[in-house]
């Protein structure tokens, strides 16, 4: 990843009374949100995610946030605030934890118990919980926090208001203002009112779906269209989505009850983290009505509900499994409807589409956002955004979470609405508030980190570099040995490529000239064996490229004998 900002340098020492942010993730794409305060000298963390990669990050697991510019001063961390349990949000804690265990966490119930388990998998003990709710206060170090209810696509999320002896600060999370949400619970913009009339000097906000015109769809809106699909079904449905969805979930099951259908989970997540949901009571499971999904089979298909995870079309999924129709127990019929009751994720594309024709293929009938409203968003468009900034009235405004066009956007709406300041930062890009006046510091480094199976951060960009042009281009190693003593090429070249439509053969018009070009580097003085490396290189790469219009990677050995 270049850094958008090479003009900038680091950031100079932070004046008394100054507040710091670091935005470590998540501002310059959806994923791996991580933003860090400064105050006093005290560190607060807001949300440690992950991103997952696209189809330019060959063979990675997922991205972290970079921990690098406060890797030597997590002994000064008050506390790890989680705003909700999604992975962008909570998924990259396990590997903090892991460079200091004992940083205190501070979430709701839901986000703490989703974390929990997820720490349990990577074998952290418990660190200090705060377990807080919408409307308490929580001192840490010199900040105070207060927490206040958002409606979003999980349950139980939290905005987070925090207080230092010269500012106060209000991240929003991942938030939309849904009136009519299952739960009840809404966006509380009495208490963003509240603090707006205190005075909200900086203001971060989700920028997501600034681009959006309008106001997202009320979740409530979905049920009479799982209505008719599956009034329109006699066989089985499956309803892939997010595993983290209680909500989406919730409509399911209720809309199966109404069909007098059985549900069944399938993928390990889906499993899990509704079994959380309906322990702490965020899931109303009505009776009667889950059955294991191993026994939902001995049922009749009309009778048959499984709810899957797979949306994304993740390849190890459930729902990517039962594409491609190796799925341990469920296999899909002709007359079967498959809802995909989700977004798609920019980068995903590809991976859906396929994941739909291998189910079309089987027979299936899909249902998907693009055909029927089985899914809306859980951020808010640019209507809820214009009324956040009129209620909060804040003097400085941060967009968050959001690739730059979506930050760009957001900003322009906190602007409509007369803020007079407005900071658009990237990751790794230093913003101070001082006296009330946000603006740029300086930067600190912030790549990407990628995890691949059990390496985290040694795999660079330039690997995967290496790694998509052997994707893309193939792989052609020459081997050629020189007589130590006539400097003569006495053995080769054996020349071996893989990745190509022509056979080794098609490469014997190039041997000659390879022996030809170290001939006369070494009658020109080169004896060094890398030297005559970079030799055959460039005479292979040119020939390839010029023959076979290929750039693939050459690796070129040169051996003295
Ligand atoms: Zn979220
Ligand atoms: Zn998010």
């Amino acid at each position: 990843m270049s850094h958008p900002h090479p003009e900038l340098s680091a950031p100079s020492e932070l004046p008394k009374g100054g507040l710091r942010i670091y935005p470590l993730g998540g501002l310059g794409e959806v994923g791996r949100n991580m933003t860090v305060l400064e105050y006093d000298g005290r560190l607060l963390i807001v949300d440690c995610g992950v991103l997952f990669p696209e189809e330019s990050h060959p063979g990675v697991d997922l991205i972290l946030p970079d921990f690098d510019a406060i890797r030597d001063r997590l002994d000064q961390v008050e506390a790890l605030v989680l705003t909700h349990g999604h992975e962008d949000h909570i998924g990259a804690t396990p590997y903090l934890l892991r460079e200091r265990g004992d940083i205190p966490l501070v979430g709701s119930e839901l986000t703490l118990a989703l974390l929990d388990s997820k720490l349990r998998e990577h074998r952290l003990k418990e660190t200090v919980h705060h377990k807080v709710k919408a409307g308490d206060r929580l001192t840490l170090g010199p900040y105070e926090l207060e927490f206040v209810a958002v409606n979003h696509s999980i349950p139980d999320a939290l905005a987070v208001a925090i207080r230092t002896g010269t500012s106060l600060v209000l991240h929003t999370g991942d938030f939309k203002m849904d009136q009519l949400p299952l739960d009840g619970r809404i966006t509380d913009l009495r208490a963003f009112a509240r603090l707006g009339e205190e005075g909200v000097d900086l203001f971060l906000t989700d920028s997501t779906n600034a681009e959006v015109p309008g106001f997202t769809t009320s979740e409530q809106n979905i049920a009479p269209v799982l209505d008719s699909v599956f009034s329109g079904s006699d066989q089985r449905i499956i309803v892939a989505c997010f595993a983290s969805h209680v909500h989406r979930v919730q409509q399911v099951l209720d809309t199966a009850v109404r069909h007098r259908r059985k549900v069944g989970y399938v993928g390990r997540s889906m499993v899990r983290n509704m079994g959380i949901a309906q322990d702490l009571g965020y899931l109303h499971v009505p009776p009667d009505v889950m059955v294991d999904a191993k026994d939902l089979a001995d049922l009749a298909p009309e009778r048959q509900v499984l709810i899957s995870t797979g949306s994304q079309g993740e390849p190890m999924s459930a729902l990517s499994r039962i594409a491609q129709r190796n799925h341990n127990f469920v296999h899909i019929e002709e007359g079967d409807t498959v809802i995909l009751a989700s977004s798609l994720i920019p980068g995903n594309e590809n991976a859906v589409y396929k994941v739909i024709n291998g189910l079309t293929r089987l027979g299936a009938k899909v249902v998907h956002k693009g055909n029927a409203l089985v899914h809306v968003s859980g951020h808010a468009s640019a209507g809820e955004l214009l009324y956040a900034y009129n209620v909060v009235r804040p003097r400085n405004v941060l967009p968050v979470h959001g690739e730059f066009r979506h930050m760009k956007a957001n900003a322009d709406l906190a602007r409509a609405t007369g803020v007079e300041n407005v900071v658009i930062a990237e990751d790794g890009v230093v913003v101070d508030l001082i006296e009330g006046v946000a603006s740029i510091a300086g930067k600190v480094d912030c790549g990407y980190v990628f995890v691949d199976g059990s390496n985290i951060g040694d795999i660079t960009e330039s690997d995967l570099k290496d790694r998509r042009i052997l994707g893309e281009e193939g792989f052609v190693s020459v081997i050629v040995v020189i007589d130590s003593v006539s400097g003569k090429v006495s053995s080769g070249p054996e020349i071996h490529a893989r990745g190509f439509a022509e056979d080794d053969k098609a490469f014997d018009d190039i041997k000659q000239p390879i022996i030809d070009a170290i001939d006369r580097a070494i009658r020109e003085g080169t004896d060094d064996t890398y030297q005559l490396q970079q030799v055959v290189r460039r005479v292979v790469g040119r020939w390839v490229n010029r023959e076979l219009r290929r750039r693939p990677m050459i690796i070129p050995v040169v051996i003295e004998a």
